[in-house]
C-alpha cells in the first residue's frame, strides 16, 4: 500500500476553499513535487498530509512497513504530534532551526524530543552532520552558517530520527541556484536514496523535474499528475 493514502481532502478558510477534493497516494521511496500557482493550496495540502493542520473532511492513512495502518485524522493531538516526530521529517525554506543552539544541538533536539538521552543524541547528530559534509561545523550557531549549510543541518535533523516521510516546503527557495541544486541533491540522497519518501512544495520547474512525480494544483484541485519517465517503475 502507499505510505500516504489521502482521500477526499477538503479544507476551507471562511469563504476560501483551499483544498477541494484531493485524492493522492504516495509510494514509499517516491519523491513527489507539488506545484501550482500561489494560493492554489500547496501549503495547505502539505500541512494536511503531514498531520500539522487537519483538513475539514477526508481521510489520510499512513501505512508504514511492518506496522498497522494509522488514520492520521483519527488521532488525538498528542498522538499525532508523537507520530509526526517519529516518522516525519521537515525541511522548510527557513525558520525551523533554533538560532540559539549549535548545529549539533539542533539535530540532537529532534532525537531528544523522542526520548533519546542527550549524549546519544549528540553522538548521532555528529554522525548525521558528518554524512552531510558538515564536519567542523558542529559547534557553530545557525547564524554562523551559510544558507546552504543551514539547509543541510535541517536535512540532517529531518533524517536523524529515521523518519520515513520527509516534507519540504520550498527547501531551496532562499538559495542561489548552484547551492540550491547541491542542497536538492543532498535532500534526494537522504530521502529517496535511503528508501524514504519526499513530498516537496516547489514553484521551480527545474527543482520539480528532479522528482519522480509532479502533481499540479489549481484552486484546491489536482489538475495533473505525471511520473518522470525514468522513474515510472516506482509507481
Ligand atoms: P499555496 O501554498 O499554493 O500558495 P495555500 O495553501 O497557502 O496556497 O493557500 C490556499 C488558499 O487558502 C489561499 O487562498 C490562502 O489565502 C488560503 N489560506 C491558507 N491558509 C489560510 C489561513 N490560515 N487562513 C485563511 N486563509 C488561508
Ligand atoms: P507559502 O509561501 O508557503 O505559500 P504563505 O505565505 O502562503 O506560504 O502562508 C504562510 C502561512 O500563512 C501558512 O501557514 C498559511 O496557512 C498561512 N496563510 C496563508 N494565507 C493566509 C491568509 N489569507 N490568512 C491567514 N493565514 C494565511
Amino acid at each position: 500500500p502507499p505510505v500516504l493514502d489521502a482521500r477526499g481532502l477538503y479544507r476551507s478558510f471562511g469563504s476560501t476553499t483551499a483544498l477541494n477534493g484531493i485524492d493522492l497516494q504516495i509510494a514509499l521511496g517516491q519523491s513527489l513535487a507539488i506545484m501550482g500557482p500561489s494560493g492554489s493550496g500547496k501549503s495547505t495540502l502539505l500541512h494536511a498530509l503531514a498531520g500539522i493542520e487537519l483538513p475539514d473532511a477526508g481521510s489520510i492513512m499512513l501505512n508504514l512497513p511492518g506496522r498497522a495502518p494509522v488514520d492520521i485524522q483519527g488521532l488525538k493531538d498528542k498522538a499525532r504530534t508523537k507520530l509526526r516526530r517519529e516518522y516525519f521529517g521537515f525541511v522548510f525554506q527557513s525558520g525551523l532551526l533554533i538560532p540559539e543552539l549549535t548545529a549539533e544541538e539542533n539535530v540532537a533536539m529532534a532525537l531528544m524530543i523522542n526520548g533519546v538521552p542527550r549524549n546519544a543524541a549528540i553522538a548521532s547528530a555528529g554522525s548525521a552532520l558528518a554524512e552531510l559534509g558538515l564536519t567542523g561545523m558542529e559547534q557553530r550557531r545557525i547564524g554562523q552558517l551559510s544558507g546552504g549549510q543551514q539547509q543541510r543541518v535541517a536535512i540532517a535533523r529531518a533524517q536523524v530520527t529515521g523518519a520515513m516521510v520527509v516534507f519540504a516546503d520550498e527547501p531551496t527557495g532562499a538559495l542561489d541556484s548552484t547551492t540550491g541544486f547541491e542542497v536538492l541533491d543532498t535532500l534526494l540522497r537522504c530521502t529517496v536514496g535511503a528508501g524514504k519518501s519526499l513530498v516537496m512544495v516547489t514553484h521551480d520547474p527545474n527543482v520539480a523535474a528532479r522528482c519522480d512525480r509532479i502533481v499540479q494544483l489549481q484552486d484546491g484541485q489536482l489538475t495533473s499528475d505525471s511520473l518522470h519517465p525514468s522513474n515510472a517503475a516506482k509507481d
